[in-house]
């Protein structure tokens, strides 16, 4: 699954300030967190302000993005990010894609959405393809309902059992093409340097700052 993103020639820049990371999943606030680290604004989290988490109602990422983005702006009155995220396997035609976090069900439970996928997976077949890939897309909202959107992708192979408990979601079953060790398995800092959500925000950061 993949989305057209406008390209960065109408940017809006982003002035010094509090933003609001747009997202209740502790595993992406930390990543974008570190990944604002250098770049001189304050965030402040959904949870921290206590805003809602509005359904995710689009049937792409950057629908979702958006509709995340901009909702986390219009309540707070601040300029407001938000992730929207998830792994594609070519076997599953792109699922869980946009999907990912409902295939954890209820209890967000990655264990058992990991289960899953490799069950779809063998279902397909004995000589399934394991490629996958993950898509992230970052929206960055204001209260004027003005938002810019950027996307990043990586791919690779899918591994079974999971291996490793660093990172989150399905971090333990995914290996970057070139790499031997999962997501789960590398230190968050190596992993800062190579993910879709560092490559989306390596766009956002050359056209907003
Ligand atoms: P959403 O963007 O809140 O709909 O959730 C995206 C879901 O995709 C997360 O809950 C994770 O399960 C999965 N996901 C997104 N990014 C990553 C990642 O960097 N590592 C592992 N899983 C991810």
């Amino acid at each position: 699954m993949t989305c057209d993103v406008p390209g960065p020639q109408t940017v809006r820049k982003l002035q010094p300030g509090k933003l609001v990371i747009a997202s209740h999943n502790p595993g992406k606030v930390r990543e974008i967190r570190a990944l604002l680290g250098p770049h001189g604004v304050e965030p402040v989290s959904a949870a921290e302000l206590d805003l809602p988490e509005p359904e995710e109602t689009g049937t792409s990422f950057v629908a979702n993005a958006e509709l995340k983005a901009r909702a986390a702006a219009d309540l707070s009155g601040l300029p407001a990010l938000a992730d929207d995220s998830g792994l594609c396997v070519e076997a599953l035609g792109g699922d869980p894609g946009i999907f990912s976090a409902r295939w954890g069900g209820e209890d967000k439970d990655f264990g058992e959405a990991m289960r899953r996928v490799e069950a779809a997976i063998a279902a397909t077949g004995p000589d399934a393809s394991r490629d996958a890939h993950f898509i992230c897309v970052l929206s960055l909202a204001w209260p004027d309902g003005h938002a810019e959107s950027f996307e990043g992708r990586v791919d690779g192979t899918l591994v079974h059992p999971p291996r490793g408990d660093l990172g989150f979601g399905y971090d333990p079953m995914f290996v970057l093409n070139g790499m031997t060790e999962t997501f789960g398995e590398i230190d968050p800092d190596h992993k800062h340097g190579v993910s879709h959500r560092a490559l989306a925000f390596e766009q956002l950061v050359a056209a907003v700052f």
